[in-house]
């Protein structure tokens, strides 16, 4: 039976009006699941004004007791978990126990922003000049969007509503409308944990929903996180708006390994961050770069060896290793990447095309892919592919492997695999990229640091999470104040200085 999705507007789920939907599938079946509605421009502006409203109360409540929303709602979560994991699951197409890390990745900021109290606590000088004092605050922006892509669609939601809640924002949510179930229901916790209605609203949609939220003028900041031609293109609408924003975009995240790292668990990280949930993360690994010939040859002969043991199959298969793309679209790309990367001259070691799962033949699988002989001139190497396709690209020493990640338009994460302290902090000062991993091949920051790419990978100034995000969700005040002597002594027609 194919249910009809709402949207989640003062504290209700609310039907779609426009009678236009999206199909959400499940992605081992290939069959619809689901049907989301598609917010036109009125009903967005409906919703932005509910938030504005709403916010006016939530932003004068402390910041403890804001906070205690947060924990309320961490509790609320907890008996959930396998639920929500197996609802995440059955619309991406992860495996359960994938998913219930993406779960935990997001519940990790809301752990942080239960810190709201401290971590919005401004500046203080006392006699700055003489009866003078100076302090800083940090205030909510008022209503803010977020516009989250398909491939956390627990995490990034939370990464951003967490910090934008607690700095006292009303949060618009606009989750991606291919698995819009969990966000729907992570926004209901948050209302049963005690925020108050229109605080956080979830409106779904597309183009049409997301230009309204990047143009009204009631939205004061947009965070995006999806594809780098969409983050670019949200970016420039929302700044040429007069809007904050931060976009995160797409990836191309390389694996330097030195001929002293140990091969069989470079090997074993590599498998896991290239293929782990189809390589369908912005943090996957899909470029490995041995260094000299016989790292390479010993690699990729471990590595072909490895992936004859992957297990892919349906998501809420135990034994699966990961599970099938999110659509079927997704699924003619990536083996269309792996027909061009033969064209272009790669050698294709392994060709997981074709990959059928008995019990679930419609369903969006393709096996994991490998190529050998990567050039940094061919398209496979320059372009992100958002599949399980990782390519080696053989590089003759250290400083060759550094340029690679380095010149690539993408920076979001890299990582190093060493026994040598030396060259692993020379790779961590030089590399041209925002995340860095030393022996750690997927460096997805923790909560309290901050998240964030570089070059085309992300575009504004602050990251996502950590002591950034709460920039990025306040404005600074600046109070000078004297009391009340200077004001006896009557007025100063100089421009004041410090004496
Ligand atoms: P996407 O760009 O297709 O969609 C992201 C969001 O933008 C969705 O909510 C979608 O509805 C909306 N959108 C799509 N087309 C739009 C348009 N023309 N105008 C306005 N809004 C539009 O991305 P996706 O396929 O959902 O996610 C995968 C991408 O996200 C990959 O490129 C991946 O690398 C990237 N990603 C990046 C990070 C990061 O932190 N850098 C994290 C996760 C995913």
């Amino acid at each position: 039976m194919v249910s009809e999705l709402t949207h989640f507007v003062h504290g209700k789920n609310v039907p779609g009006r426009t009678g236009r939907f999206g199909d959400v599938y499940d992605p081992n079946t290939g069959q619809v699941r689901a049907r989301v509605p598609l917010a036109d421009r009125a009903e967005t502006e409906a919703v932005i004004a509910d938030a504005a409203q709403a916010q006016v109360e939530w932003g004068s409540w402390s910041p403890q007791r804001r906070a205690r929303v947060l924990l309320k709602f961490l509790q609320l979560v907890e008996p959930e978990r396998e639920a929500i994991a197996r609802a995440l699951s059955a619309e991406h197409g992860k495996t359960v126990a994938d998913a219930h890390g993406d779960l935990q990745r997001g519940l990790e900021v809301v752990e942080f922003a239960a810190g709201i109290p401290h971590l919005i606590k401004g500046e203080f000088t006392d006699n700055a000049g003489s009866g003078i004092d100076v302090h800083s605050l940090r205030q909510p922006l008022g209503v803010v969007a977020g516009i989250t892509p398909f491939n956390f669609p627990a995490m990034i939601p939370l990464w951003k509503a967490a910090p934008a809640l607690a700095c006292g924002n009303a949060f618009i949510l606009k989750p991606s409308e291919r698995d819009p179930s969990v966000p729907l229901r992570l926004a209901e916790l948050f209302h049963e944990a005690g925020l108050p209605p229109g605080v956080l609203n979830v409106v779904n949609g597309g183009k049409e929903t997301v230009d309204t939220l990047l143009t009204d003028p009631r939205v004061a900041a947009v965070g995006f996180v999806g594809s780098t031609p969409i983050a670019e293109y949200v970016y420039s609408t929302a700044t040429a708006h007069g809007k904050r924003a931060q976009c995160f975009g797409g990836a191309k995240n390389h694996m330097i390994v030195m001929p002293d790292a140990d091969l069989d668990q470079v090997a074993d990280a590599l498998i896991g961050a290239g293929y782990g949930s189809a390589g369908e993360r912005c943090m996957a690994i899909s470029v490995a770069v041995p260094v000299g010939e016989e790292t390479a040859d010993a690699l990729v002969a471990k590595l072909t060896e490895r992936i004859a043991g992957l297990t892919v199959g349906a998501s809420d298969d135990p034994d699966a290793d990961f599970g099938p793309l999110v659509s079927r679209d997704a699924l003619e790309r990536v083996d269309s990447y792996v027909g061009l990367g033969v064209e272009e001259g790669a050698e294709l070691v392994v060709d997981g095309r074709g990959h059928k799962v008995k019990g679930c033949e419609d369903g969006f699988f393709t096996g994991a892919s490998l190529f050998d002989r990567v050039t940094p001139d061919m398209r496979v190497y320059q372009e992100e592919i958002f599949g399980p396709v990782l390519s080696v690209v053989r590089a003759d020493d250290y400083e060759q492997a550094l340029r690679l990640p380095s010149e690539h338009e993408y920076g979001n994460g890299v990582s190093i695999f060493t026994r040598d302290g030396d060259t692993a902090r020379d790779f961590s000062q030089r590399v041209n990229t925002g995340m860095v991993g030393v022996n750690v091949p997927i460096p997805v920051p923790v909560a309290y640091h901050t998240f964030g790419g570089w070059k085309r990978s992300g575009f504004g100034d602050l990251n996502q999470h950590g002591p950034d995000s709460i920039r990025f969700y306040t404005r600074t005040k600046t109070v000078t104040s004297r009391w009340p002597s200077g004001v006896k002594e009557g007025a100063e027609f100089t421009i004041p200085v410090v004496r």
